[in-house]
């Protein structure tokens, strides 16, 4: 950071402090990765300059002819990697991408579908704290006593509440998502359905999670979680003649944004060129195999998990029979260079903000070059810490930092 740390030293520093964590911490935030000198090249760049309200050949300021460019490359590899026919890559975020289906798709006082957020969902499928919850008549659905997505009572408050739009997708589920049911679901009743598939992205381009873009009529997605991208949103459609229909461009400008950040634009097509990419698949198959590998180290050690397993990048660690909350094994996880989050487990008896569980995800971790062996150490770690962080604090530290230093990060 030199030409932040001339000008700004206070910054700087704080600048280097993060990368600095990042390199000596084990990241299992689900929902974080790691991106590419590339990617990060993008973003830092001259792209930010630009306004360019509007699309490709049809913006409202001059001077756009080589973002254009940018632009149209990202559009024309989001199509291809997730083959379908329409992209949107402006959204800035995976809730503004969010936000737009919703304004296309519904009108205010709508009745919606979404997962409810203490089952997995996301804030923005319809918590009463998010916009989505405020202006849309929301009907939750959830998970069986198991952990899985119960499809038949789906179907049945479905029935019952006649949605005009069903979501689907989470922030915190194990499981594969079966999107041939929810359009069943939604044919039944007559509604849109919205797959949010923003945790899953990498999984569904590297073929490690069925597609929902056969089955779902929008399909909203982040680039920065396994999709390894920065930070922002897409929206995708399989029929650019329903996308134009409905007019999702439209939603996102001038519908909820003012000018799209040109230089995430850039960053975006640098992420999807390298998921086009054969190595992507490997890599894919890595944060999988990785996470069987946690799973099935934590559980050896233990430990519970809600669905008793995963089958995608995350797992939902239920900490009740080790009589800690989640919130307590966040902070003594990260006391020894372990960063992750509590997350409340279906139907938790604690507190949002202490919660009885953890997630946990190895999206990070394979980027950085993780194998299955070296996730059974992490697994080790944990149980070493969350049994007597008193005795076993330095023994999981030592553990943590063989991984850390066999593994540099942004050399
Ligand atoms: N959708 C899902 C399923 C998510 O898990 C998240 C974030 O975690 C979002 C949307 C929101 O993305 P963003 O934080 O980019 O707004």
């Amino acid at each position: 950071f030199d030409e932040v740390s001339g000008f700004d030293p206070e910054l700087a520093k704080a600048m280097d402090d993060e990368l600095n964590r990042q390199r000596t911490h084990i990241e299992l935030i689900a929902s974080e990765n790691l991106v590419s000198k590339a990617v990060m090249a993008a973003m830092g760049s001259p792209l930010t300059n630009k306004y360019a309200e509007g699309y490709p050949g049809r913006r409202y300021y001059g001077g756009c002819e080589y973002v254009d460019v940018v632009e149209t490359l990202a559009i024309e590899r989001a199509k291809k990697l997730f083959g379908c026919e329409y992209a949107n890559v402006q959204p800035h975020s995976g809730a503004q991408a969010n936000l737009a289906a919703f304004f296309a798709l519904v009108n205010p006082g709508d009745t919606v579908m979404g997962m409810s957020l203490d089952a997995g969902g996301h804030l923005s499928h319809g918590s009463p704290v998010n916009i989505s919850g405020k202006y849309f008549n929301i009907v939750p659905y959830g998970v069986n006593e198991e952990g899985f997505i119960d499809y038949d009572e789906a179907m049945r408050i479905a029935k019952e509440c006649r949605p005009k739009l069903i979501v689907a997708g989470a922030s915190a589920y194990a499981r594969t998502i079966d999107f041939k049911k929810f359009r069943e679901i939604a044919d039944e009743v007559g509604a849109y359905l919205m797959v949010d598939m923003a945790h899953i992205a990498g999984l569904v381009a590297g073929g490690q999670h069925p597609s929902p873009i056969p089955y779902a009529d929008v399909v909203t997605t982040t680039t920065h979680k396994t999709l390894r991208g920065p930070r922002g949103g897409m929206i995708l459609c399989k029929s650019a003649e329903f996308a134009k229909e409905i007019n999702f461009n439209k939603a996102v400008f001038p519908g909820i944004q003012g000018g799209p950040l040109m230089h995430v634009i850039a960053a975006k097509a640098v992420c999807l060129k390298e998921a086009l990419d054969d190595s992507f698949k490997d890599y894919a198959k890595g944060i999988v195999d990785n996470a069987q590998a946690l799973a099935n180290g934590l559980m050896s050690r233990g430990f519970d998990l809600v669905s008793g397993g995963t089958d995608n990048h995350l797992m939902l660690v239920d900490l009740r029979s080790k009589n800690v909350t989640g919130k307590e094994v966040e902070k003594l996880l990260d006391a020894a260079n372990i960063t992750c989050n509590k997350n409340a487990i279906p139907n938790d008896p604690a507190k949002p903000n202490v919660t009885s569980g953890i997630r946990l995800g190895t999206a990070a971790v394979t980027t950085r070059g993780f194998n299955t062996a070296d996730m059974d150490v992490v697994a080790q770690a944990i149980a070493l810490l969350v049994d007597d962080v008193e005795k076993n604090r330095d023994e999981a530290m030592a553990l943590v930092k063989t991984l850390t230093d066999k593994y540099p990060l942004y050399e």
